[in-house]
Parts: structure tokens; sequence; C-alpha cells
């Protein structure tokens, strides 16, 4: 039996990100929303150097102060309430982290975690789709081909949250000639080097704090040292970092379905229609409550998946139906939150209607719905 009990802890830890999700993160949500996309937004990026945010994810021997899955869960649901956007602009570091905590040497630990520690707020890129390829993940129109004791890179990747802005990228590409899975490799970059570009900053319904853009390699020459991993083994590690990163995605889409709840609560207790507040009727009342049962069971999914990985075990089912039912839940909530806010909701600027709009992307990111739908049948 596994234990979903919160620490005295993890309790502290979700009290301190909450506190910053109400205060810092939901208003400066609404500001960037409005905005023309741009970058990283800089009071975002000073929110991830003052918390250190990015030390939670990279061990004590490169500087960092990792904190255990259950704890991630807790942190990524406070910042998925907060803002969406930003939590998926850490969430995306995290990706960048991920594959170097899973196959990358020693080495390279050494010299690209300090890239991603304060001082200021720094941010990575974990570039796997293409304009064609899209869900299939088993082969890439990016290419590499060896020169001597450097690899060349071509090709696009997009979108790419955090393009621009980030300390390096980490890149799926085929070698060249090859067209599956044994041809694929995964490469570190850095952010200055030659040959790499970016393309405009996307103007997406939602997430638009977390800024995406096309990331281009041309002709981008990295010594041999920067491929993570033994050549062709990079759609295992892609799906490693998946397995790990659906479940905090599944964490920051509890935490926004949890805002929407909160406002749609909120709303019809002091919502006076016939001289009664409109949570006295029913037919609101049942709404809401069907949504927070549900919200209890899509962080119970997520903690679980979380638990499964602090005890080392086998964790894809549990991480693709965590994600599969908080990212449902997410567009759910927002959903029937605007149909209890009425019109209050359904003009600029309103909380319901970003959330809404932020929702649908929680079914797109990281593998869609039906994804999580095909590894959860397949292991049937
Ligand atoms: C806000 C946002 C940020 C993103 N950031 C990044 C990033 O930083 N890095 C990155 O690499 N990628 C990023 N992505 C891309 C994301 O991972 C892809 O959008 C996702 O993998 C799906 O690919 P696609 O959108 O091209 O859809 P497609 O693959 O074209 O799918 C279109 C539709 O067909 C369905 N479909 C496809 N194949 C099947 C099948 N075999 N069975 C059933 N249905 C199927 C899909 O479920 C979907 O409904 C981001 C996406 C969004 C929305």
């Amino acid at each position: 039996m596994i234990s979903l009990e919160p620490t005295e802890k993890q309790l502290t830890l979700q009290e301190h990100f909450r506190r910053l999700a109400v205060k810092r993160l939901q208003p400066q949500s609404i500001r960037i929303d409005v905005a023309k996309p741009a970058g990283v937004d800089p009071d975002y990026l000073a929110v991830i150097a003052e918390e250190n945010l990015n030390a939670f994810l990279i061990p004590e021997a490169y500087g960092g102060k990792p904190l255990d899955w259950m704890s991630l869960a807790i942190l990524f649901e406070e910042l998925g309430a907060g803002c969406a956007g930003f939590a998926a602009v850490y969430a995306q570091t995290f990706h960048s982290i991920a594959a170097l905590l899973i196959g990358g040497s020693e080495e390279q630990k050494k010299r690209f975690f300090p890239h991603l520690l304060p001082p200021g707020g720094r941010v990575a890129s974990f570039c796997v789709t293409e304009e064609k390829s899209g869900s299939n993940t088993s082969s890439f129109s990016t290419s590499f081909s060896r020169k001597e004791k450097f690899f060349i890179l071509n090709g696009d990747k997009e979108p790419i949250i955090n393009a621009g802005k980030s300390r390096f990228y980490v890149v799926w590409a085929n070698e060249e000639g090859t067209k599956n899975r044994a041809g694929i490799s995964t490469f570190l970059i850095p952010a200055k080097t030659t040959g790499l570009g970016f393309g405009p900053y996307h103007d997406k319904p939602g997430f638009r704090p977390a800024p995406t853009a096309a990331v281009h390699f041309k002709n981008v020459r990295i010594p041999e040292g920067n491929m993570i991993g033994p050549a062709g083994s990079g759609y295992l590690l892609l799906m490693q970092i998946l397995d790990w990163g659906r479940a905090l995605g599944a964490a920051i889409a509890v935490g926004l379905a949890r805002t929407a709840i909160e406002e749609a609560i909120r709303f019809a207790k002091q919502r006076v229609i016939l001289k009664r507040p409109i949570i006295r009727n029913q037919s609101i009342a049942f709404m809401l409550a069907d949504l927070v049962t549900e919200l209890e069971a899509a962080r119970a999914l997520v903690w679980r998946a979380c638990r499964l990985i602090d005890l080392g075990r086998d964790h894809t089912v549990a991480s693709s139906m965590a994600k599969l039912y908080a990212s449902e839940l997410a567009v759910r909530a927002t959903t029937e939150g605007l149909l209890i806010l009425g019109q209050s909701g359904y003009k600029r600027p309103s909380l319901m209607d970003k959330l809404h709009r932020d929702a649908q992307a929680f079914r797109i990111a990281e593998g869609t719905s039906h994804v999580q739908k095909l590894i959860i049948s397949g292991q049937l």
C-alpha cells in the first residue's frame, strides 16, 4: 500500500509556494497574458533565481538541493495554481535536467548543471517536436552527421518553450540516412553556438507566459562530448524523460483545475440571483461537488505516480493516467467555471477565461490525451 500523506516538511513547502502563487504568480500571469508575445518575463526569471527553483532538481554533488518526487508534485501543483505558463517554463528546464540526470556523463553534469543555478534566473529547452512529426517521436527530420571529433546538426524544432532565452538546448536528431528509433541520439547545444537560430515568438491563445518559437539548426557544430549517452539511445531516453515529465505536467494541471474550482466556488457563494446565492441551486452545487471530487481523484493519481518514482517502481502507466485525467479535468473545470461565472467570466481580462485557454494546452503538450490512451491501452 502506497502512503499518500504529505509530511510536515512537504506541508511547509506547500504553504510557502501557495503564498508565492497567489501573491506573485497569479497577478503577473494576468499582466503577461495580455502582453505581446516575448521571451520569458523578467519577473518570472527573478522568481526562478530568488526561489532557487532549479536547485530542487539538481543533485547536491553539483550544487543542487534535490526534492523527492512527492515534494515535486506538491511544488508543481502550487506553481500551476499560480500560473500554468510559468510552471511550463520551469517544467521544460526540468525536462532538460532530466536528460542529464538519466543519460548524462559525470563530465556533462559538471559542465551543464552550473548553467542553471543562480546568479540570475536560468532556463533550458527540450527540443523534440517538429512541424511534420508531432506525436510521432520515432524518427526526426533534424539530422546529425559526424565529422572527425564533432557532430554537425541540421533541422528545425517547433514549438519550443524558452527558445532564445535558454542556457542550453537538449535536442533529438536522427543520424543522417536513418529513419527509425535506432538512429536517434540526443545532444546538448549551448546557447551561443554558431548556427543556432530562432523564429519569432508564437501568438498562442493560452500558455502565453511560456513563450514558444521555432529553433533552427544550420550546420551547428558541437564536440562529440555533447552527445548524451551512446549513439542510438535517444528514443529510450526520451521515453524515460516523458514518463517523469507527465507526472509533473499532471501536477500543474491539478493546480490550474484547483484555481478554477476555487474561483467558481467563490463566485457561486457571492452571486445572488432571485434572492439567494447561486450555490444554493442544486444544479450549481452538484457541478461543484463533481469537480471537487474529481480534483481529489486527479491529485491522488499524480501523487501515486510520484510515489512510484520515489520507490523506483514502474510508473509509465501511472504517469499517463495522471496526465490524461488531470488534463481533461483542467478543461472540464474551466468549462464549467465559465458557465457558473456567466457573463462575468466571459470578458477580458478574466481569470477563468485565461485558465480555460491555458487548460487546452494540457491535452496537447507532452503527448496528447489520445497518446496517453495509447500508452494506457497498450498495457491492457
Ligand atoms: C503550449 C505548447 C508548448 C509546447 N512546448 C514544446 C516544447 O518545449 N518542446 C517540444 O519538443 N514540444 C513542445 N510542444 C509540442 C507538443 O509536444 C506536441 O504538440 C505534441 O506532441 C503533439 O503533436 P502535434 O501537436 O503536432 O499533434 P499531431 O501529432 O499532429 O496530432 C494531431 C491530432 O491527431 C491525434 N493523433 C496523432 N497520432 C495519433 C495516433 N497514433 N492515434 C490517435 N490519435 C493520434 C493527436 O492526438 C491529435 O489529436 C508544445 C506544445 C504546446 C501546445
